[in-house]
């Protein structure tokens, strides 16, 4: 297949947002040649920062600009003690997931070779799960929406719909298919479990109900429920059982921290926050207002987020030099970390964000063979 161009919208951010931004984009640079990739980008600036100054923390040319792309490439935005009048933070990337309608909030948590684990079992070294985090409604539906009564009582109000949760399954189905044919693919796979609190909740035993009508159309995928409870357990006992995980957006909210704690921290933990037309593309992590600045940040989750957006490009357009592009930046990520030669600061290391970022471009094609 011939070259191709995608249009690239990268929004940087705040705090180490930039910083982490600006890594992901110089191991894009290095990619673009080597595979006949070309991404035309433009910054829409956004966050904390400006809504401090501006009272609008994106305008509505940058979700315009957003809408028109191929692909958005998200650093961290929000800031401490920055506000809306009510207490609640200025939040373009949730306000993104709603506008887009981008339901499927995509975790990989997978254990790279040579960064330390807190599970002392030999086998958390083979953890490698998707958690597939339901984005546009579950509790989050009533952000913005909840309900005070005087000063006795606030209520926030659950939602879930057939329409999404189907759509959520069919995500999570597709990807337990595609998962048993990667080539790095660790652990049990063509799994899928639906993790909720089906025996307590109404709105949850309905989305128990579609995921199983859904999964009738999926034979050769195994579908399994979990309480979330035991799910929290299990997650500490033996992540290394799971392959997808779907969930709302509540418990994905939660879950995913705890799978990043897992593998290393947030600085190792990459997000697609994906619908049927849009994909935004973001560490999981936030603006780590306490380290920015100093050039410290853990990259290495941005940098995923961008394999992550051209494994998404590479579906879309089926276009299979995405997806060797993709797997060429994972397998250069985990040859920097296995060899042992570069240690983030969140591990405990020396190397910094420019540092980090130059050993993966180092290993690019290397790691490989290509
Ligand atoms: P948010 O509410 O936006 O998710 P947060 O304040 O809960 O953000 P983070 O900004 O993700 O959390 O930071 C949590 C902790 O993890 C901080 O101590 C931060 O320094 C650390 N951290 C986050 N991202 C990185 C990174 N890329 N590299 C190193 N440390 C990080």
């Amino acid at each position: 297949m011939g070259s191709a161009t995608f249009r690239l919208v990268v929004m940087p951010g705040d705090g180490i947002g930039p910083e982490v931004m600006d890594a992901a984009i110089a191991v894009l640079g290095a990619i673009e040649a080597r595979h006949g990739i070309t991404f035309e980008k433009e910054t829409v600036q956004g966050g904390a920062g400006q809504y401090k100054e501006t009272g609008e923390a994106m305008t509505e040319a940058g979700y315009a600009a957003a809408e028109r792309a191929d692909a958005i490439l998200f650093g961290a935005m929000g800031l401490p003690n920055i506000r809306h009048p009510d207490g609640t933070e200025p939040a373009p990337q949730l306000d993104l997931r709603f506008r887009m309608k981008l339901y499927a909030g995509l975790r990989p948590i997978r254990a790279i070779p040579g960064v330390p684990l807190v599970l002392a079992s030999p086998r958390a070294k083979e953890i490698d799960f998707a958690l597939v985090r339901e984005s546009t409604e579950g509790l989050f539906a009533s952000r913005g929406k909840g309900v005070m009564e005087g000063d006795r009582a606030a209520r926030d109000t659950m939602v879930i719909t057939r329409d999404v949760t189907e759509r959520l399954s069919r995500f999570s189905f597709d990807l337990a298919k595609r998962r048993t044919t990667r080539h790095r693919s660790k652990g049990p796979r063509g799994t899928v479990t639906l993790v909720d609190k089906s025996n307590a909740f109404l709105s949850f035993a309905f989305m128990r109900k579609i995921f199983f009508e859904i999964a009738a159309h999926y034979p050769d995928v195994d579908a399994r429920q979990h309480s979330v409870d035991a799910m929290a357990l299990d997650l500490v006992r033996r992540p290394w059982d799971f392959d997808v995980l779907v969930t709302e957006n509540m418990f994905g909210d939660i879950l995913s921290d705890l799978g990043a704690g897992l593998v290393g921290g947030m600085g190792f933990a990459p997000s697609g926050d994906i619908g049927d037309e849009h994909g935004v593309f973001q560490p999981c992590h936030g603006s780590a207002p306490d380290i920015a600045g100093k050039g410290i940040a853990n990259p290495v989750a941005m940098i995923l987020s961008a394999a992550l957006m051209l494994d998404w490009l590479a579906q879309r357009t089926a276009n299979p030099r995405c997806a060797e592009a993709a797997e060429e930046i994972e397998d250069a990520v985990d040859a920097a970390f296995a060899s042992g030669s570069i240690r983030s600061y969140d591990i405990g290391g020396q190397d910094g964000t420019q540092a980090v970022a130059k050993a993966v471009i180092e290993r690019l094609g290397v790691a490989t063979g290509a």
